[in-house]
């Protein structure tokens, strides 16, 4: 079986480096929120008819206007509820990053789970691509992949240590990762897998050779 950080760059080297989710930390908790059970296309139509897309908007508009403009993406009101009350938070802080920066990692997540509708991915991805916190977004991208590839992870748990530890908890290469997984997934190894021209076909116990082999 092939190391995190093994698995990490025969992804890179198929599709290449990766781009941060955003520059901007408010963008990727707004879009974190949107994208709960919606196409990212359509998350980023929303996103870019919003301008500004900060959290002094977000705030200065009822909720019903908010349910408004994010419509496109489905549960309006749920997700719209989540938002205000992330950005309320974030409030907390005079909407600045630099103020989080001490908070402890479990506490921090911790914090955000607390946030109506913010779950554990949710939390993640916030403190990863928004704190630059180095843990793994384990989604269900992830879990499909790593099971079809053969890897036997009894939890969630396995699957953040197995990246976080392999690579070296270092931030930018698991955000990376976790994009490039997606980008792999996408491209390759959706509900329906297209194992032709796989890369990692080679080393995959679910794909061609793994089938033929059993
Ligand atoms: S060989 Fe098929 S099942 Fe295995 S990783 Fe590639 S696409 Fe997924």
């Amino acid at each position: 079986m092939l190391t995190a950080r093994e698995l990490y760059y025969s992804l890179e080297s198929c599709y290449g480096c990766p781009d941060w989710w955003s520059d901007d930390p408010y963008r990727v908790m707004f879009q974190s929120v949107l994208v709960q059970n919606t196409a990212w296309t359509i998350v980023e139509r929303v996103s870019g008819s919003i301008d500004p897309l900060t959290p002094g908007w977000v705030s200065s508009v009822s909720q019903a206007e908010l349910e408004d403009a994010i419509k496109p993406c489905g549960m309006s009101g749920s997700k719209a509820a989540t938002i205000k009350a992330l950005t309320r938070w974030f409030e907390g802080f005079g909407f600045d990053v630099n103020a989080v920066w001490d908070i402890p990692d479990d506490v921090l997540r911790r914090d955000l789970m607390s946030v109506r509708g913010i779950g554990a991915e949710t939390a993640d991805v916030i403190m990863l691509y928004s704190f630059h916190r180095p843990v793994f977004v384990v989604d269900a991208y992830a879990r499909r992949l790593l099971d079809r590839l053969g890897y036997r992870f009894e939890s969630d748990r396995e699957i953040k240590d197995f990246f976080e530890t392999g690579l070296s908890h270092d931030a930018i290469l698991l955000g990376r990762c976790h994009r490039l997984i997606l980008d792999h997934c996408i491209a390759h190894c959706g509900k329906k897998a297209v194992c032709d021209g796989c890369p990692l076909a080679g080393m995959c116990r679910f794909g061609p050779r793994g089938s033929s082999s059993s």
